[in-house]
């Protein structure tokens, strides 16, 4: 499987396509998606980080 840095990603359950990178808020540059080890968005510009909350939220107990 190789690993391609892909700008556009494919979303199986709408069946639509979408851009993958998006823009800081802090200086409109475009930022780096990681996946591991959590899944963030990452600005190299002024290292600003924000992190992508899980698509299944897990609700267990309280
Ligand atoms: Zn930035």
């Amino acid at each position: 499987m190789a690993h391609v840095h892909k700008l556009y990603e494919y979303d199986y359950e709408k069946g639509t396509i979408r851009l993958k990178n998006k823009k800081c808020p802090r200086c409109g540059s475009i930022m780096a998606h990681h996946l591991k080890p959590v899944e963030r968005w990452h600005c190299g510009k002024c290292s600003y980080t924000e992190f992508v909350r899980p698509r299944k939220p897990t609700r267990k107990g309280r």
